[in-house]
């Protein structure tokens, strides 16, 4: 396992109240018990910028979901919870996520996605100390993070395990066009890979 790595406090606070939003009070309080995140419980990170909290409390939340729930169950529970987090983000950080004043109506929809994903990788870069960046072919855009919380998890299964960065952005591009993409974490750091990444079909699904 690699060292430890800082993360801002509101980003593992949007990771809370996004659990508590779609598991209930007592659900998170369960969660953060079996995370061995106990510290946290009534006591959530403040809502700043300041780096004092850890990859590896984002991962083991993650992970307690995921023991929680087991298989696909699991897997629906973490991208309700990273569709949570982008709204919360909004709502709490506009600043973190760069989406502040924003205006896209007139934009044509593929121009909204590349500007979306693009302030999103902005923002993993300068705010959320996790370097990101995008690629595309003519079928699809790539969101590929070079880090992830992911490292940090214990996890037997060897499937990908980002859920929630997958909830995360099908929530952030329903905002911006809305309508629903298809995502898929197509390589994953904590099943193998060097890098979580995301596909993003060109096409909407409706
Ligand atoms: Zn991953």
């Amino acid at each position: 396992m690699s060292d430890d790595r800082p993360m801002p406090n509101a980003a593992l606070r949007t990771l809370f109240l996004a659990i508590e939003e779609v598991m209930g009070a007592n659900g998170a309080k369960a969660v953060l018990n079996l995370a061995g995140l106990q510290a946290y419980i009534g006591n959530y990170p403040p809502n700043t910028v300041d780096m004092e909290v850890n990859f590896s409390d984002y991962g083991r939340a993650q992970q307690a979901v995921e023991d929680f729930y087991g298989g696909r169950g699991a897997r629906a529970m973490l991208s309700q919870i990273g569709r949570a987090t982008f709204r919360y983000s909004l709502e709490e950080q506009p600043a973190i996520l760069g989406l502040a004043g924003l205006a896209m109506k007139m934009l044509p929809e593929k121009t909204r996605i590349k500007l979306i994903l693009g302030r999103m990788v902005e923002a993993a870069n300068k705010n959320v100390n996790l370097p990101s960046h995008l690629e595309e072919d003519d079928e699809a855009w790539y969101y590929v993070a070079d880090e992830c919380p992911c490292a940090f998890r214990t996890r037997t299964e060897k499937s990908p395990a980002c859920y929630t960065t997958v909830g995360t952005l099908q929530e952030a591009l329903k905002w911006a066009t809305g309508k629903h993409y298809r995502v898929q974490e197509v390589e994953c750091i904590s099943a193998g890979g060097s890098v979580c990444k995301y596909r993003v079909d060109k096409i909407a699904q409706e």
